[in-house]
């Protein structure tokens, strides 16, 4: 088990960067409410934990407490930059420490990755004497993901497709850092779904005649359009399932009343 405590940077009356129409602790805690879902989601073994899960003001003394208390193996502060620039950077605590070099070797995997991973300008590897870094007790980062007063960098920012693919990026790099391993029963485009098919028609209103057959018999169906051959064909589909157990026992059902079907097997 991994433990991942995650600081959206800012919040409540403390803003953090401003411009371009955006506040940096809203756009903190997107990104971590968002990375938090993936890690939870897409990751087997890894607990996750976050500062803040809405716009409250909270001190840092506060946000390391928790992630020492919880005993975190890892603390993640994320924050936008500003000043004029572009791109990515990362900071490690610059003091004389003890896990000062497997700390870098963490943050230098999940920086990289996350560099790669957005074809981000690399603004380098850093270190400073913030608090975030210095207090907590577990190897800690902070980054600081594209600038807030470039114009450019914020139209992206305000898209939830940028949210996503930050927070994709700080998951990947999670992931190659603590050799996190990937749910397998999460693929969705690789589930089959088996379909009992009862009847087949070039014409619409036949099909639409078997459905209304169907359900004054108490089965619900759809029409689904199959093209085989050039030629169109309107198929009344009784039932969709993941089982294939529970689409042949559907099928029997029918079958006992007289229709005939078979199953077709979709891999949407
Ligand atoms: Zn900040």
């Amino acid at each position: 088990m991994v433990k991942i405590f995650i600081d959206p940077g800012h919040g409540g009356g403390d803003p953090g960067a401003s411009a371009n129409g955006l506040l940096e602790k809203d756009i903190t805690l997107k990104i971590a409410l968002q990375l938090r879902k993936m890690l939870q989601e897409n990751y087997k073994d890894t607990e996750v934990r976050l500062s803040r899960i809405n716009d409250e003001t909270k001190s840092l003394t506060q946000r390391t407490d928790e992630a020492n208390r919880w005993n975190a193996d890892y603390l993640l502060s994320v924050h936008i930059n500003a000043g004029g620039g572009e791109g990515f950077e990362s900071y490690i605590w610059n003091g004389d420490y003890r896990r000062k070099s497997s700390t870098d070797k963490l943050r230098t995997t999940i920086h990289r990755t996350i560099v790669k991973q957005l074809d981000w300008r690399n603004r380098g590897t850093k270190e400073a004497n913030f608090h975030m870094l210095r207090e907590s007790k577990m190897p800690a980062v902070l980054t600081e993901n594209g600038f807030i007063d470039n114009a450019k960098e914020a139209k992206r920012m305000k898209t939830d497709d940028w949210i996503k693919e930050v927070a994709e990026a700080h998951a990947s790099g999670l992931e190659a850092a603590f050799d996190l391993e990937k749910r397998p029963d999460l693929k969705p485009d690789q589930e089959t779904f088996y379909r009992v098919v009862c009847g087949s028609f070039q014409e619409h209103k036949n099909a639409k005649q078997r459905m209304n057959i169907l359900s004054k018999r108490g089965y619900d169906s759809f029409i689904d359009l199959y093209i085989m051959n050039n030629k169109r064909y309107y198929r009344v589909i009784v039932g969709s399932f993941r089982d294939k157990e529970n689409a042949d026992s559907r099928m029997r059902q029918l079958k006992k009343i007289g229709f005939d079907c078979f199953i077709d097997a979709v891999r949407p």
